[in-house]
């Protein structure tokens, strides 16, 4: 319910503003084929300060509006005008969407205090005490400050996030190295030679909801049974989820136990994953591992963690660092035509990646920039969110 008013709220609104623009679209003397509203010319466009201050009056004219805390509405029109900022600013974005029920899971205290938790509960304004299932002990000596409340599959979760006034310093480059090397043949492949495979549960589920999605395909849309299939899908995906994601916290924290220093290469997963690798990749969860998942759980362990130029380092060999040509990528092995080393192709290049890194440490590679994601509680992350395009994608490996 109070998702949904939220949901109308954000509709509502994005209408509003999608009509002022769809109102300036033609020149003032002429009428428009298609039907639109017509907005007098001299107002603004809707921006979330003019929506937000609307909001009070709307609150008056709708009381089922009152019924949603104050500050949760205005979270709601950030998120919009967030998303129309990102349409014009940030590269590759969408036109913001009205939001079925599907879209919209999501709601956002953007305020919350250490006397709103009260074991096992918790308040939420304007809703009162929740009792719920604690997944993880509050830290401590820290600040709660936003509290979001997300609809999945098997229920509402709550999601805190939790602030630290110390500074943490960063980690200084120590001794030892570990490069790592998204794999071609293997998940990720390490500078010591090892090879880590994506887990076979993760296999072994891309293939049940293959076959669950298949059968979707013989029901009706909207029917019960279409719908009992779909909800089964969305747990499976969401216990899968859970699941490598545990398993990619394990394997950053084994990566980070045994070096001091960590380096990966620096490539755009995003755009990687629309092309020729979609599927292995997607699956793989790499780009989320090394970008996220390690630099957190660096910084966390102390290790030092830094991203090499990633451009070819397939095509160098690791022990007499002489090019050595492309690689198709049906070629598995690195076998050095000058010095005569044979290595596995993802070991050779995790090799490479070792090697620049313990040249570059202390300097970063290049300038990136820094729109990572906003919702990240931790800073640190969005210094590695590496957002750029690249279209010679196939050339490096
Ligand atoms: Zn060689």
């Amino acid at each position: 319910m109070y998702l949904d008013i939220c949901r109308g709220v954000y509709n509502w609104n994005h209408g509003e503003r999608k009509d002022w623009i769809q109102s300036r679209k033609n020149p003032i003397d002429r009428c428009s084929i298609e039907k639109e509203y017509i907005i007098s010319a001299d107002k603004p466009f809707p921006n979330y300060n003019i929506q937000a201050n609307n909001l009070t009056q709307y609150k008056k004219q709708y009381p089922h509006l009152a019924q949603v805390h104050s500050q949760v509405l205005q979270s709601t029109l950030k998120r919009l005008d967030q998303a129309w900022d990102d349409f014009f600013k940030v590269e590759g974005r969408g036109f913001p969407k009205f939001k079925n029920q599907n879209r919209f899971r999501s709601f956002v205290y953007p305020q919350i205090k250490r006397s709103d938790f009260k074991d096992p509960e918790i308040r939420l304004p304007s809703i009162g005490w929740l009792r719920i299932r604690k997944s993880r002990e509050y830290p401590r000596g820290m600040t709660p400050k936003q509290l979001r409340i997300v609809r999945k599959a098997t229920g509402y979760f709550a999601q805190i996030i939790f602030v630290s006034h110390e500074s943490v310093p960063e980690a200084l480059p120590g001794e030892t190295s570990l490069g790592l090397d998204a794999g071609i043949s293997s998940f990720v492949a390490s500078s010591r030679g090892e090879l880590i495979k994506t887990p076979e549960f993760v296999l072994r589920a891309a293939r049940k909801l293959k076959s669950l999605q298949r059968r979707l395909k013989n029901k009706i849309k909207g029917s019960v049974n279409w719908l009992r299939l779909q909800n089964k899908i969305a747990k499976l995906h969401f216990k899968v989820a859970n699941r490598r994601e545990d398993w990619l916290y394990k394997l950053a924290h084994n990566f980070c136990a045994v070096t001091d220093n960590i380096f990966v290469e620096d490539i755009n997963f995003k755009a990687w994953q629309r092309g020729l690798f979609g599927k292995q990749i997607g699956n793989s969860a790499i780009g989320k591992f090394l970008n996220q998942i390690l630099p957190f759980i660096a910084w966390k362990t102390g290790v030092y963690y830094q991203k090499v130029d990633k451009d070819f380092t397939s095509q160098e060999c690791p022990s007499c660092r002489l090019p050595t040509g492309k690689k198709s990528l049906n070629q598995r092995v690195h076998n050095c035509q000058y010095c005569g080393v044979t290595l596995d192709r993802d070991v050779a290049a995790a090799k490479v990646i070792e090697r620049r890194g313990q040249i570059a440490v202390g300097q970063p590679v290049k300038s990136k920039n820094t729109c990572g994601d906003r919702g990240a509680g931790v800073e640190q992350l969005t210094l590695f969110a590496a957002e750029g395009t690249r279209s010679d994608l196939v050339t490096g490996l």
